[in-house]
């Protein structure tokens, strides 16, 4: 392996003169000879650059006491990932520090340089096979599988091996830990391999291991009525949120990860406030699973880095997770990636390439900046492995533009490649509209269970009721025509029950896809119907009367079914009680 020492240190970046072969995005240890202690910190970096015989490193920690000729040992591995049963229910740094067990070893502050294995290797699994000796399989097929908690964790040929490898040996069904072998495998040309359970992965290089690629096409469910029915995502999809700061993005992508409708989520804490971030962590493991009324922790892996982390390993937190939820892909399963927040990542893409003295582009973020958002979110997608199953990896990351300005370089290059736009507004949290995704800017490519003349009626009308309420602030209701006053009470309406949904209220938190259905189906014929009233006092004073009866079917749970109809005939019964028709 090379070595080296060090040149220069300009804060995480640091020059390295080096002896022998140093590649690209290799993982290089400083040391680092601190004061009067005599044994060295290891700090961890990576390389970003290399001319000539120097190596521009970026540590993952902080630098202090770092000095002009201390010495370098390069490792020749890739920035990877460990990937294996133990990985659910983890929190991990962005380099997969698991820190529950790394807060237990070291108290609160950890010190630099201190590394835990980023699996448990010693736990024991239930290892069963599910290949037979002489079976030849090929990069990505399953030989055998464990159980770790709901799933069927597969152990694979490895990702990166090409062609067809035979199974020259097994281990018995049993319990076997992470340093076992259970398994070798041999090659036409007569090489072999020793199998465990665990194998690693470069973190930049996505996995593809399986047969093709497919376009998205089911809708992902996350019970959230705003999304699903009006602006859908699919599975192996992706969608951007961006939203000014305190706008709920954080809210939102928890509110998903609870009640999406997926196997498996991956919540990458990305630069975000710490105290954010413990509430999450904290949060979570209380949290029930809806569909197994287990912890929810055990269907999700949380990577954090935040704010006060240092800025270096934000971007190897955005690529850890997205590694470990195309590897759960691998074994047929839905995962959902959410990243929050993806400007707090670019941000550390454009310190780092300032302190690299890079041709800046716009903002001086880096002009490779678009390229390096697209090639994340090409990441997600349904694929068809080569068993004939299917996984898949949706995206959805937050975005954090300043002054919630979407002209801005993150948000424009991320409106580019992703498939669905949920944009937050300032002006509908700040008026307590929750969701405050806003419904005339967002925007989907996906088709939902709605229709797309559905979908469009119902934002036409959001969008007729916001025109004539404009209006009206200028000539006074009495200026307005009592057709336009009904639009406006009925697009009100819609907003309010369907829009809108109580995060704090057990059942509305979240609509199941059906009762998302049945709601809009009553709410169209609400809107359909044709009330004939003389004034605009009355009018008012019916759609009062059946919001309130619609606020109250929202609270119904949705398996009370003699309830639900009760109330559903209860608002009907409403419409044709024309009091004053002529
Ligand atoms: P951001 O991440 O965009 O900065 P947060 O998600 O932290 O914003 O939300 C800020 C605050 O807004 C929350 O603390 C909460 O009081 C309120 N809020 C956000 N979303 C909702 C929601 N769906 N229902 C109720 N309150 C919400
Ligand atoms: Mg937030």
């Amino acid at each position: 392996m090379a070595t080296g020492i060090v040149l220069g240190i300009n804060a995480n970046l640091v020059k390295v003169k080096f002896k022998g072969a140093v590649r690209q995005n290799e993982i290089a240890y400083l040391q680092c000879l601190d004061g009067d202690l005599k044994i060295a910190t290891r700090l961890k970096s990576e390389v970003i650059r290399i001319k000539m015989d120097i190596a521009e490193v970026q540590v993952f920690e902080d630098t202090k006491g770092l000095k002009p000729n201390d010495p370098v040992e390069f490792t020749g591995e890739l920035l990877s990932v460990e990937l294996g049963p133990g990985l659910l229910g983890q929190v991990f740094d962005g380099l997969q520090n698991p820190l529950e067990l790394l807060a237990k070893e070291t108290g609160f502050f950890t010190p630099r340089g201190f590394e835990l294995p980023k699996l448990e290797k010693t736990k024991k699994w239930c290892y069963q096979p599910t290949s037979k000796l002489g079976d030849k399989l090929t990069a990505g097929e399953a030989l055998g599988k464990v159980k770790e908690n709901a799933f069927d964790h597969l152990i694979m040929i490895p990702f990166a091996l090409k062609a067809h490898w035979e199974i020259a040996w097994l281990a018995e069904a049993g319990d076997y830990d992470l340093t076992e072998v259970v398994a070798k495998i041999k090659n036409s040309e007569g090489m072999t391999k020793d199998l465990t359970l665990v194998t690693s992965w470069p973190v930049k290089w996505p996995i593809a291991a399986f047969k093709e690629r497919l376009k998205p096409n089911t809708p992902l469910t996350t019970q959230i009525r705003l999304v699903d029915s009006l602006f859908p995502i699919c599975k192996g999809g992706t969608y951007a949120i961006p939203g000014p700061f305190g706008a709920g993005k954080t809210v939102l992508q928890q509110l998903t990860s609870r009640f999406a409708q997926v196997d498996i989520v991956i919540i990458a804490a990305c630069g975000e406030r710490a105290n954010e971030v413990v509430e999450t962590i904290k949060e979570f493991p209380k949290l029930i699973d809806p569909q197994t009324g287990k912890s929810l922790m055990e269907r999700t892996i949380i990577i954090c880095n935040t704010s006060s982390m240092p800025v270096a390993a934000r971007e190897s937190s955005v690529y850890t997770a997205v590694t470990l939820a195309e590897y759960y892909r691998q074994m047929g399963l839905d995962v959902l990636l959410l990243a929050d927040s993806t400007s707090r990542w670019a941000q550390a893409l454009r310190e780092r390439s300032g302190r690299l003295e890079e041709i800046p582009g716009e903002e001086a973020f880096p002009a490779y900046l678009e390229s390096v958002i697209a090639s994340f979110y090409e990441r997600a997608g349904l694929v068809e492995l080569k068993n004939g199953k299917q996984g898949s990896v949706t995206i959805g990351g937050t975005v954090s533009p300043a002054g919630g300005n979407f002209e801005e370089p993150v948000t424009k290059a991320t409106l580019k490649v992703v498939g669905a736009f949920h944009a937050l507004s300032r002006e509908r949290s700040d008026a307590r509209k929750f969701p405050a995704i806003h419904p005339l800017e967002s925007w989907t490519k996906y088709q939902g269970q709605l229709s797309k003349k559905q979908r469009d009626q119902a934002i036409g009308l959001l969008f007729r009721s916001s025109e004539i309420e404009q209006m009206m602030k200028v000539v006074g209701e009495e200026g307005t025509t009592l057709e336009d006053f009904w639009i406006y009470l009925k697009g009100e309406l819609f907003d309010q029950i369907f829009v809108q949904q109580n995060a704090f209220d057990p059942v509305d938190t979240a609509s199941p896809e059906v009762r998302q259905k049945y709601l809009f189906d009553l709410l169209t014929k609400v809107i359909a119907c044709d009330f004939r009233v003389k004034d605009k006092e009355a009018a008012r004073k019916i759609i009062q009367q059946i919001r309130q009866s619609l606020i109250d079917f929202n609270a119904i749970p949705w398996e009370e079914d003699q309830k639900i109809s009760e109330q559903a005939e209860k608002i009907k019964g409403l419409l044709y009680k024309k009091e004053e028709a002529p």
